[in-house]
């Protein structure tokens, strides 16, 4: 298993990624042999994780229902009885719990509650957890980019990455998947000349180098990096209106152009 991250301000809690196929990460949250993984897409190294710290597994947030998020859940509730919460909406039957907008929830003795951010799908929620400053949004926000519009619309992606944009500047951002490098390179053809992007490009190398997850950043960082947070700022409407000329400045048109433009870099 990867390095987990300090402990959570006197929380004692620990967050740790587990990686899972090509690119997942589970988030695996711990206290004194308790447990809880945000979208578990596979179980054994869970279990195998689960196993060597002899933790129980109390809970699992799912953030929606694709197979590489919710595809571990059965066998691990069969293997420790977990409570399962996810979207009130969702498709994916194997829900206990089922939350909306403003809901919370309390396990491992955090408070969590729900923020709705439909557009990678309907069902998509984030939970937010003020006591870790602590954001788990799946597919939603990723590390310098944003998860694909599967089946959402423009509109609605923008709007949940505002409400994520508007949590504190400080909240780290636990994303599903490690694609950094990827957007990193995307964000650099939208805004070449950002220096907080460039930084973060050096940075981000030298993690991957290290064999080190990009993962967590934060929404400081995000707000200065992401093209896709960035849709208000004269570079990247710029940048846009090159490859799409007569755009113009609406952000939520500058959005969907800009992830057009992502799904065929
Ligand atoms: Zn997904
Ligand atoms: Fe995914």
């Amino acid at each position: 298993m990867t390095p987990s991250t300090e402990p959570g301000p006197s929380t004692g809690i620990r967050i740790s990624p587990i990686p899972a196929f090509q690119d997942n990460y589970i988030w695996l949250l711990e206290r004194a042999g308790h447990a809880i993984v945000v979208d578990p897409g596979d179980a054994a190294p869970v279990l195998r994780v689960l196993d060597q710290g002899k933790q129980r597994l109390d809970a699992i947030l799912l953030t929606h229902h694709h197979a590489d998020h919710v595809g571990g859940v059965s066998a691990l509730v069969a293997a420790h009885g977990a409570q399962v919460f996810g979207p009130a909406t969702s498709p994916y039957a194997h829900i206990d719990v089922r939350l909306r907008e403003g809901d919370r929830i309390g396990t491992l003795g955090q408070d969590f509650s729900v923020l709705e951010v439909p557009g990678h799908t309907l069902d998509h929620i984030a939970y937010w957890c003020p006591a870790l400053e602590a954001l788990f949004c799946g597919d939603t926000l990723f590390a310098c980019g944003c998860g694909r519009l599967f089946e959402g619309s423009a509109a609605q992606m923008f709007a949940s990455l505002g409400k994520i944009s508007r949590l504190p500047e400080k909240a780290k951002v636990y994303c599903a998947h490690e694609y950094t490098s990827a957007n990193i390179r995307f964000a650099l053809a939208v805004e070449p000349a950002n220096e907080d992007l460039i930084r973060r490009r050096d940075d981000c190398a030298a993690l991957r180098q290290r064999g080190q997850p990009t993962v967590p950043s934060t929404i400081r960082l995000e707000k200065a990096s992401n093209p896709f947070l960035r849709c208000a700022q004269a570079t990247v409407q710029a940048a846009v209106e090159r490859r799409n000329p007569g755009v113009g400045r609406d952000e939520v048109k500058v959005f969907a152009a800009l992830r057009v433009w992502k799904d065929g870099f």
